[in-house]
């Protein structure tokens, strides 16, 4: 079994500096993850991308090659096509590539496993036609698939880029239909001042809206009950829009609310974590070094918590400087000096985070869904069985499983465990926390007995 003074999961922004930023102090590294080629979700199949397709995406995409090009030149062990399946506790770190599985053993472990898509379960959800506005763009990053005549229904910074990236294809959003609220813009102006210290991505982001309008798409602001119509696939959204119930005929529909921590890894491996009330979500506790409850295992970027970005790659050199530190490989003065611009970038980025946090909040009907809307889609479970559990006694997550199978399919509960969290939260009049999430157990994504089996006998 190989072993490493530093095992990094992720090659997101905080995966590829944590890598870059360990390298360099000589420590032994492993970078795996899952996607063939480096990049994360924000800088995905960057490595392929021709120019029509950088034209698309941007210069913020293109923008990756900074922290993409420096892993060719260092010495560090990178498996791309590797889902990692289970950590233990003792620093083992189990994974499958081609249909075989390994293990490795590394003395610290970062986890940079980075952020979901929140759910939208609004009713129809789950129909054909119905995607992500996250998906779409990883149809156009990863195979230049661009998604015509869709109807944008959400909020959040994605949401627009996304827009911005299907104009750019020549194919712009039929509509958007936006479901940020004015009161959102007042609770927000209290954190302009902090966000002002990134005032050149804010102009970006006006930037992104004087496109969408000039593009001429009609923009449907402060919209709520979200509700796809179809019987066997997507054919109309309906909602309501000043006072009125406004229909668009479609048989694309993406939706976004935001993004939250993915963390599955953390969780298995019962780490502490906390819940977030400005975002929304659990997210696994940290020092600010970016060490977790169980001193071995360290969280960098949106994994620990929704950063972007510009603060996932500061919290990735950041972590990979406290690993080595507590490996003793680097002296207590080296890790302070190195982290020292880091931790600069970091306070601007949470000053710009707060702000969007408070501008583009989740909606109440996207926490608290009708009771005939689907929540686990893998079971098809609904709200209103969820809150039937509740009236016959049901107070936590891992009961819903025993009560009606919620979170028991392939996905393991990434996708409805937030939701249930929040129903369970508010029809027990208990905090989340006291609520509490899905336990998740290794293999924490599905694997075949034979990739199981084949663990065995390889000297692995
Ligand atoms: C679908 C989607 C699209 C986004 N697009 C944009 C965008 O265009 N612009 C923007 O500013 N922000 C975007 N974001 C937000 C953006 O992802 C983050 O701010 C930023 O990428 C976070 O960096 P990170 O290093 O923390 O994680 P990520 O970039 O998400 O990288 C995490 C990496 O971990 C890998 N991984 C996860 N689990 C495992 C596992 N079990 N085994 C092995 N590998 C694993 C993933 O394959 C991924 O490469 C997007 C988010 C999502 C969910």
């Amino acid at each position: 079994m190989k072993t490493y003074d530093l095992a990094i999961i992720g090659a997101g922004p905080a995966g590829m500096t944590a890598t870059t930023a360990a390298c360099a102090q000589g420590a032994s590294v492993c970078l795996l993850d899952e996607q063939q080629t480096p990049g994360g979700q924000i800088y995905r199949s960057l490595n392929h991308c021709d120019e029509q397709r950088g034209a698309i995406l941007g210069e913020d995409y293109l923008y990756g090659k900074t922290l993409i090009d420096p892993l060719s030149t260092i010495d560090a062990d990178q498996t791309f096509g590797a889902t990692v399946w289970r950590i233990d506790e003792n620093g083992h770190i189990y994974f499958s590539t081609h249909g075989q599985a390994h293990r490795i053993q590394a003395r610290h472990i970062i986890i940079a496993t980075g952020a979901l898509e929140r759910a939208s379960p609004v009713p129809g959800w789950t129909l054909p036609g119905v995607m992500t506005v996250g998906a779409a763009q990883i149809l156009i990053k990863s195979s230049g698939l661009i998604t015509e005549g869709a109807v944008l229904a959400g909020t959040g910074p994605l949401l627009y880029t996304v827009a911005v990236q299907l104009i750019s294809a020549g194919s712009p959003p039929t509509a958007i239909v936006d479901t940020q609220q004015p009161a959102n813009y007042v609770t927000a102006a209290k954190y302009l001042p902090s966000a002002l210290a990134r005032a050149a991505t804010l102009k970006k982001g006006l930037g992104y809206l004087a496109k969408i309008r000039s593009a001429g798409i009609p923009f449907y602001r402060a919209a709520g009950d979200l509700t796809i119509e179809g019987s066997t696939a997507a054919q109309a959204l309906s909602f309501s829009h000043k006072g009125h119930t406004v229909r668009l005929q479609t048989d694309n529909v993406l939706l976004h609310q935001g993004v939250i921590p993915n963390t599955q890894l953390t969780r298995s491996l019962r780490l502490k974590h906390e819940w977030n009330r400005a975002q929304r979500c659990f997210h696994p506790q940290t020092s600010d070094w970016g060490i977790s409850s169980q001193s071995n295992i360290s969280i960098a970027g949106d994994g620990g918590g929704i950063g972007g970005a510009i603060a996932a790659q500061a919290e990735g050199h950041v972590a990979a400087l406290g690993a080595l530190q507590s490996l003793s490989l680097i002296t207590t003065e080296q890790r302070d000096a190195g982290a020292q611009p880091h931790r600069q970038t970091l306070k601007k980025e949470a000053g710009l985070r707060r702000f969007l946090d408070a501008l583009y909040p989740v909606p109440e009907e996207v926490m608290r869904p009708s009771d005939h809307t689907i929540i686990c889609r893998c079971e098809d479970v609904t709200a209103g069985e969820i809150r039937s559990f509740v009236k016959a006694g049901c107070t936590g997550p891992n009961q819903t499983k025993a009560f009606g199978r919620c979170g028991m399919g392939p996905c393991q509960g990434r996708y409805c465990g937030t939701t249930v969290t929040e129903i369970l939260a508010a029809e027990n009049k208990l905090s989340h926390d006291a609520v509490g999430a899905y336990r998740v157990r290794a293999p924490i994504k599905p694997i075949t007995l034979g990739e199981l089996a084949s663990l065995t006998g390889t000297g692995d």
